[in-house]
């Protein structure tokens, strides 16, 4: 790791021409948050049906373990730790971040940081990797522009240069070996909860329920609220601070996200440790992080001064117009 080197975040081009965005119509985020919401409500009304033969309290355990586990490899690991060193930790935390993060199924390490780096260069310009908006307008132009940044841009071609994102973390050997290894730690995200799930239920029926609750369904359920601090937080929201795109807080996704659904304060001040700025944003993600710096684990935990905060809300006021929006 190189102590000070500024990731590409720091320096977007200035060839980049400026474009006008307004907030999206009521439509458009009604449909987005639809979308979102109503499948995972009836994912959540699933274990009702299925319990007693389909699901049970060492099922329940491993579904909540598991998405505390991977979900915060992604919003501690992935993003506050590797794209935006927003704190500093011993080389074996990190490793154990990337195996956690990469468990979640959302790419390798580096492929990861390199397309998130890219998304807040180019937030919400033509050339973010996963905008809402620039999908046209229209019903077509709404549900496209929904569907790409939930999880259509996955399916597009790989955007150039991304190894110039991450020169910083490939000079690490420990993260280059976790990045080149992400099958094995999928594989291992499936495999532990089933295991787990066997031994405490002494039955081949509790390897199988583990491995479909703590493995699949968890996959899906951290798929979905991540990829919803993509798309949701980048159209439904308020923006409390000055930012150059269409971030917004959120406040489902704050908490389901572990803290990262409030979207504009992270736009605002990408490299802080905390996204829930106000004592009330609850942040699960920046109180681990916090608690390992309470027992030596993390250190150099950057967070905005108040000036800074108060200066991108007066800054936000003054561009926007007044009142919460
Ligand atoms: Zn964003
Ligand atoms: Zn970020």
């Amino acid at each position: 790791m190189s102590g000070n080197t500024v990731p590409p975040v720091a320096n977007p081009p200035a060839e980049l021409p400026p474009v006008p965005l307004g907030r999206a119509p009521l439509f458009e985020r009604i449909v987005t948050l639809t979308v979102i919401v109503v499948p995972l409500l009836g994912l959540v009304a699933a274990p009702f049906f299925l319990w007693g033969w389909g699901f049970s309290w060492t099922d329940m355990g491993l579904l909540i373990g598991m998405y505390l586990l991977t979900a915060l490899g992604v919003t501690v690991g992935f993003h506050r730790l590797f794209t935006h060193r927003s704190f500093e930790t011993h080389t074996w935390v990190k490793f154990a971040f990337a195996v956690m993060g990469s468990m979640a199924v959302q790419g390798s390490l580096l492929r990861w940081v390199a397309l998130h780096r890219r998304h807040h260069q180019h937030s919400d310009t033509p050339d973010d990797p996963h905008t809402p908006h620039h999908s046209g307008g229209g019903v077509r132009g709404v549900l496209r522009g929904a569907w790409h940044a939930h999880f259509g841009w996955f399916f597009d071609g790989t955007p150039p240069g991304l190894d110039d994102y991450v020169k910083d973390l490939a000079k690490s050997r420990a993260l280059r070996v976790a990045d080149a290894l992400w099958p094995l730690w999928i594989l291992l995200g499936l495999l532990l909860p089933g295991l787990i799930g066997g031994l405490v239920e002494g039955s081949w029926r509790g390897v199988w329920t583990g491995l479909i609750w703590g493995g699949l369904v968890r996959v899906l359920l951290v798929h979905h609220v991540t990829w919803s601090v993509n798309s949701a937080c980048h159209l439904w929201g308020w923006r409390p601070y000055r930012s150059e795109d269409e971030s917004r807080n959120n406040v489902i996704f704050g908490i389901l996200a572990l803290g990262e659904g409030w979207h504009n304060a992270h736009h605002a001040f990408p490299t802080s440790a905390r996204h829930g700025l106000r004592w009330w944003q609850i942040d699960v993600s920046y109180y681990l992080i916090r608690a390992m710096s309470w027992v030596g684990l993390a250190w150099n935990v950057r967070l905005p001064s108040d000036a800074a905060m108060e200066k991108a809300a007066r800054d936000r006021v003054e561009s926007e117009g007044t009142g919460p929006k």
